[in-house]
């Protein structure tokens, strides 16, 4: 049993020394103090279903025992900075990792989180390249340092930072987007920003498969990579994707987000899922394009040490020994096709979308305008909170739910998570 603080006691410490702008989902916040698979308990012992895994930070479920023996384990024997010596777990990681990516992405640089990772990529890019423009989605959420915050396209996620170098796409939104579904349209405007936008050159493109923060969940036009990468190739630019969310099997059908569009990049960016909730990023590229570090010195003193390794490494077996991609693509269809259904009953549901693991629920109150729900997004948030289930909410507007459950989420959470949906709506 729990014998800490209560959530008010919590909730007025945050409110004297945390951060003032730190957030936090649902009216009366919810005091997390412990975490089995798909489960998180409150301090009173009530159990909820957690279908949003820490914004798809948690892969294999809350403490799965391999990760956290791996852990243990690991701190016991040593806990070091990666630099200077050689160590095992790294090494071990590293090798599996790259096993993992299509081509000849085979050399990872480990940082501590998605931030430093999508930072890593575009100075690599800007350094192999001799560019510096860089390309990225309206809409897109890449971190929150000074460049990854310029290549963020959202105004409620950017301070008043010196955006250098940085240009915004329309957002292949099939949604939302001026041209629906045709990924090749949207993909003009690439090619009209490198045309009349720089100098004819640029040093790369980034973006996720399947974008999450800030339009929530948005599974870009089919056909639209391609298009892109083909673009950007020609005007010298690399291609970065940002599997931060995306990657470790959460699509389903295909362990990396950009593999749903047929393409390989030249810098994959990784974090979240790589550690399930372990502080841990990485960056994965070619040994050619690896080799422009080496000009200087480069270094982290975290990235990659041999504890959060070590719980990568347990991540990508289990991922393997318990079938989580499968799981992500049996599971996350049936619930895709059980949410889908509820837009017959209600109207307030103006669209259902993604794969896997990897879903949005889009509320709005007039289908045809498309008018956000953002009162009702937060209310149902709220009501399927007290029946015992998580979910997340994301978009510009706040109007659309984020389902990226543990990847061990099975067939009767994902009726849960309905059923409660259903119910909710049904008493508004
Ligand atoms: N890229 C994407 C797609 C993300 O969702 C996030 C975090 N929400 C980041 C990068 C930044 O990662 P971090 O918060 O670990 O710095």
């Amino acid at each position: 049993p729990y014998d800490g603080p209560s959530a008010d006691e919590i909730l007025a410490k945050r409110k004297q020394f945390l951060s003032p702008s730190m957030f936090y989902f649902y009216k009366k916040p919810l005091n997390v103090v412990d975490g089995r698979m798909q489960y998180l308990f409150d301090e009173n012992g009530r159990r909820y279903l957690d279908a949003f895994g820490g914004i798809a930070t948690v892969c294999c479920g809350h403490c799965h025992p391999d990760v956290v023996d791996a852990i243990v384990s690991q701190t016991k024997r040593l806990q070091h900075s990666t630099i200077l010596y050689l160590n095992n777990a790294v090494a071990d990681f590293a090798e599996a990792l790259a096993s993992k990516l299509p081509g000849n992405l085979k050399v990872v640089f480990f940082t501590n989180s998605g931030t430093e990772a999508n930072e890593l990529a575009m100075l690599i890019a800007r350094l192999y390249t001799g560019c510096h423009d860089i390309i990225s989605l309206r809409n897109a959420y890449h971190g929150n340092a000074a460049g990854t915050m310029g290549a963020t396209a959202q105004c409620n996620w950017k301070f008043n930072v010196v955006q250098s170098g940085v240009h915004h796409a329309l957002n292949p939104d099939p949604y939302r987007g001026v041209f629906g579904s045709d990924g090749e349209k949207y993909a003009r405007d690439v090619q009209d920003l490198i045309d009349f936008g720089t100098s004819g050159n640029v040093a790369a493109f980034m973006s996720e498969a399947i974008q999450v923060w800030s339009r929530g969940i948005v599974e870009l036009a089919p056909s639209y990579l391609p298009a892109v990468y083909s673009s950007i190739k020609k005007a010298g630019g690399l291609c970065i994707a940002d599997e931060v969310q995306s990657g470790f099997g959460r699509t389903g059908s295909h362990f990396w987000g950009f593999e749903n569009q047929g393409v390989v990049p030249d810098i994959v960016t990784m974090a979240k899922g790589i550690g399930n909730g372990i502080p841990l990023g990485a960056v994965v590229t070619t040994p050619e394009i690896a080799e422009v570090l080496t000009r200087r010195s480069y270094f982290n003193t975290f990235g990659g040490n041999p504890v959060c390794t070590a719980a990568g490494l347990a991540v990508l077996r289990v991922i393997e020994k318990e079938k989580l991609q499968e799981n992500a693509f049996v599971v996350g269809s049936h619930l895709k096709d059980r949410l889908t259904a509820l837009m017959d009953k209600y109207e307030l549901i103006g669209d259902v979308r993604g794969r896997g693991l990897m879903l949005g629920v889009e509320l709005v109150t007039d289908r045809q305008l498309k008018t956000p729900a953002k009162a009702e997004t937060l209310h149902v948030m709220d009501q399927m909170k007290e029946n015992g289930v998580l979910i997340g909410k994301g978009g510009y507007y706040g109007n659309v739910f984020r389902i990226t459950p543990p990847l061990c989420f099975t067939k009767e959470d994902a009726d849960f998570l309905v059923d409660v949906m259903d119910y909710t709506m049904s008493k508004m």
